[in-house]
């Protein structure tokens, strides 16, 4: 499947391609991902991105679509993949399907994960980050079993430091501005599904269900 995966900061994006990862295989693409790799390792991209992610603020879209024209090429993305806090803004949409159209590339669907502020703002300040595999976990639903190491790869489990109170709300703020408008852009291309994302097993369920159909 070639899909994106639409939704506020905390909708649950990156669980859900996640788990459609092991339905056929497709490889999720998690722009945030790749970003936060990049500043641990200190490379060139990561000393661009730092300050912006720090901030919450988004990173310049040429960053991101060097980033991205690159890793679609790569021979994983053959089988599918999930596109994960990516396209953020309209002008990455733009740039996002003329790349597609220049690789010979179709997209099945974008996905508009639709979840409460209320659940949004409560899973970011109790959401913890495994800063090795950036595996996911939650102070309340979803605790490591030793506290502060990751499950599965024994790292260190941490907050990030764009989930402070000031920089969720800074994050909310651009995703309402920036990010939201993509909802309208992709149901102007016809490939928007609407799913209200109350648990990521019955997102999962649905996607399936209209891939199939
Ligand atoms: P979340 O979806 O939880 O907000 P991400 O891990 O997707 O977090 O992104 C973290 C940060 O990385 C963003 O706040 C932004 O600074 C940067 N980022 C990730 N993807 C993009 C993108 N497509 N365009 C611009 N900035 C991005």
């Amino acid at each position: 499947m070639k899909l994106i995966l639409l939704g506020a900061p905390g909708a649950g994006k990156g669980t859900v391609a996640k788990l459609l990862t092991a339905v056929d295989g497709s490889v999720q693409i998690s722009t945030g991902d790749i970003l936060r790799g990049a500043v641990q390792a200190g490379t060139e991209l990561g000393q661009q991105a730092d300050a912006f992610m720090k901030a919450g603020d988004l990173v310049p879209d040429d960053l991101i679509m060097g980033i991205m024209e690159a890793r679609l090429q790569e021979p994983d993305c053959d089988k599918g993949f999930l596109l994960d806090g990516f396209p953020r803004t309209i002008p990455q949409a733009e740039a996002l399907k003329s790349l597609l159209n220049r690789l010979g590339i179709e997209l099945d669907m974008a996905v508009n994960l639709d979840v409460p502020r209320e659940v949004i703002l409560d899973r970011l300040t109790t959401r913890r980050t495994c800063s090795n595999c950036q595996a996911i976990y939650n102070v309340k639903s979803n605790p490591p079993k030793q506290e502060g190491i990751c499950d599965k790869c024994g790292g260190a489990v941490v907050q990030r430091d764009d989930e402070t109170e000031e920089a969720i709300s800074k994050r909310l703020e651009i995703y309402n501005e920036k990010t939201a408008p993509l909802v309208s852009f992709y149901e102007g291309e016809g490939l928007l599904t609407h799913v209200i994302a109350t648990s990521s097993e019955e997102v999962v369920k649905t996607i399936e269900e209209k891939l199939g159909s």
